[in-house]
């Protein structure tokens, strides 16, 4: 199964006041990347729980911690999975292109222009 590529509308808002809109691209990944990024998350847990096995009196909170971590960690891990990208976006104050490249943001997001500097903040617009 491949990426799922989805084009959505994005208002841009400068810290200074000026807005524009824009397009982005949200790329959904594909479950088998997904389970391969949560794999690794798990893994790392589980690894750390069975070198905690060997630590004296520490071994009683961290082996159940990295364990509950290890389905935890994997789990939100398998959640998230996107990528999003510019697809048309424009500076509000200088107008040039805004390059923009994330995993797993944060709604909003907030980004600096390469251009002039000043900082943008991106939301989905639902509008
Ligand atoms: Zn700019």
């Amino acid at each position: 199964m491949n990426d799922k590529v989805e084009t959505i509308k994005a208002g841009v808002l400068a810290s200074s006041g000026e807005e524009g809109e824009g397009t982005i691209e949200i790329i959904r990944w594909s479950s088998a990347k997904r389970l391969s990024a949560a794999a690794k998350v798990s893994g790392l847990m589980l690894v750390l729980a069975a070198v905690s096995v060997f630590l004296p009196g520490l071994h009683f909170v961290l082996v159940p911690l990295f364990l509950i971590g290890a389905v935890a960690g994997g789990t939100y891990r398998f959640m998230k999975g996107e990528t999003v990208s510019d697809r048309e976006l424009k500076c509000p104050v200088c107008s040039k292109a805004i390059e923009l490249r994330a995993e797993n943001p944060e709604w909003p997001l907030s980004v600096q222009c390469q251009s002039c500097g000043v900082n943008v903040t991106i939301a989905k617009d639902h509008g």
